[in-house]
């Protein structure tokens, strides 16, 4: 696996203790939407050996200038170093690595299963989707507890204005009924949510992504719902 140089260009607040680090896409690093990156900040010994790594989906399109990831801000080692990281300061990345890339055949539809966090990989495929002018029907499931835990929304909706066979459907699981007027979804993606707004399940690919409770929760809900294993592909943020 190839080690880059990168630098830390930017960092904003995507959503309450929620982050996005710009870095500087190294020359050359080439990757496929929906891929991931070992993200190394480097030691202060001599040797730099004390670092710290971490993995995390690139978040940006493979057309867009910086590279992008995003992060819950919990309290641990790793994200202490990473949000006190001065810009400019100098970190390895190494990758790209996954399979976690949208299928070729555009006459099956895909549907993107995100909880929280998760929707990393599925901003970077829907904005290069978009970009690209795939031709595939996508639908973007997206499950956060409150409004103030979803990140990239007014992204996520413009894409839906720019492309027409792009669907958005946030839900939000710990919504009071009617709460500040939402009319949209509330609760776990269920099979009926599912059926409603995809119409008949067997026949799209799903990709599922998050931590590993919601991907094993979303892969039951699919079995139980006859979509065949084989059409359903996950990408588990182990750690948390
Ligand atoms: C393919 C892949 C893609 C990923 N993409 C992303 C991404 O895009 N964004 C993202 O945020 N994460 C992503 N992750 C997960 C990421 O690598 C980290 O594991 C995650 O962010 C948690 O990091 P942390 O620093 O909060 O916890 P860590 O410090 O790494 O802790 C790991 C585990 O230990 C537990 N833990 C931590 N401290 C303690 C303690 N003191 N006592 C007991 N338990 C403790 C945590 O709850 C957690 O379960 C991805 C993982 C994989 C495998």
């Amino acid at each position: 696996m190839i080690a880059y140089k990168s630098t830390l260009l930017n960092r904003t607040e995507v959503a309450e203790e929620t982050m996005a680090f710009h870095f500087e896409k190294p020359r050359n690093f080439l990757f496929k939407a929906g891929q991931y990156i070992d993200l190394h900040l480097l030691g202060s010994e001599p040797d730099r050996s004390n670092g710290l790594t971490h993995t995390f989906s690139i978040a940006s399109s493979p057309l867009a200038e910086d590279l992008v990831v995003t992060t819950r801000m919990r309290d641990t080692e790793f994200k202490r170093a990473l949000s006190a990281m001065p810009i400019g300061t100098e970190v390895q990345i190494e990758g790209p690595m996954g399979s976690f890339a949208l299928h070729n055949n555009t006459a099956r539809p895909a549907v993107l299963l995100a909880g929280g966090i998760g929707i990393a990989p599925f901003l970077s495929i829907l904005s290069h989707a978009a970009m690209e002018k795939l031709r595939h029907p996508i639908f973007l499931f997206y499950a956060n507890r409150y409004f103030e835990d979803a990140a990239f929304m007014e992204a996520l909706w413009k894409l839906g204005e720019a492309n027409p066979r792009f669907r958005f459907v946030p839900t939000f699981t710990r919504l009071p009924k009617n709460y500040r007027g939402w009319k949209g979804e509330t609760g776990h993606i269920s099979p009926e949510m599912l059926s409603t707004h995809v119409g008949r399940l067997r026949g799209p690919i799903y990709y599922l992504a998050g931590p590993p409770a919601m991907v094993a929760g979303a892969c039951r809900t699919l079995c139980e719902a006859g979509v065949d294993q084989d059409d359903i592909r996950t990408e588990e943020f182990a750690g948390y």
